[in-house]
């Protein structure tokens, strides 16, 4: 087993200080919440904490809780904007468990009754596409 340390050119921490784009649904102190450019599924959106780790192995504990209340609030919004029969919510740490950005995030994604979730193809979706379903989840997250 070895440990490596947390990379501050990871993609997400890119985009945390806005060095790349992102279609971002919510923000607050500790948490940023933007869509997944290769989603599983419509509305697939991922709960990064502004805190620095690598991911949940090596995260300050006091980083889930603000993280956590987020993931419950966005996977009732979603579960709303797309009229969801479910949520999914995953997270990965390491590459052997599935985890390919090695910042700590969460995955929220709308699930409906006998439709599985679409493999990682690596397919970015269309960035309309992404634009509407982050209207639909920032509306959802308002009301
Ligand atoms: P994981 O396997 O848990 O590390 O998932 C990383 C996720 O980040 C994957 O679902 C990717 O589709 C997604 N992803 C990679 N690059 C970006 C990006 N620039 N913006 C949004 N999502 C991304």
């Amino acid at each position: 087993m070895t440990e490596t340390a947390y990379d501050t050119d990871n993609i997400f921490a890119k985009i945390l200080r806005g060095e790349i784009p992102s279609q971002r649904v919510y923000e607050d102190e500790a948490v940023v919440v933007f869509m997944d450019v290769m989603p599983q599924g419509p509305g697939h959106t991922l709960v990064v904490p502004k805190a620095s780790s690598r991911n949940l192995l090596d995260a300050d504990p006091s980083t889930f809780g603000p993280l956590f209340t987020v993931v419950q609030k966005v996977a009732r919004a979603v579960r709303k904007a797309f009229d969801a029969d479910g949520v999914t919510v995953m997270q990965f740490n390491e590459p052997a468990s599935g985890q390919t950005v090695y910042h700590l995030h969460v995955h929220v994604i709308p699930r409906f009754d006998s439709i599985p979730l679409k493999p990682h193809t690596g397919a970015m979706e269309n960035p309309e596409v992404l634009a509407r379903n982050a209207d639909k989840i920032r509306a959802a997250l308002g009301s």
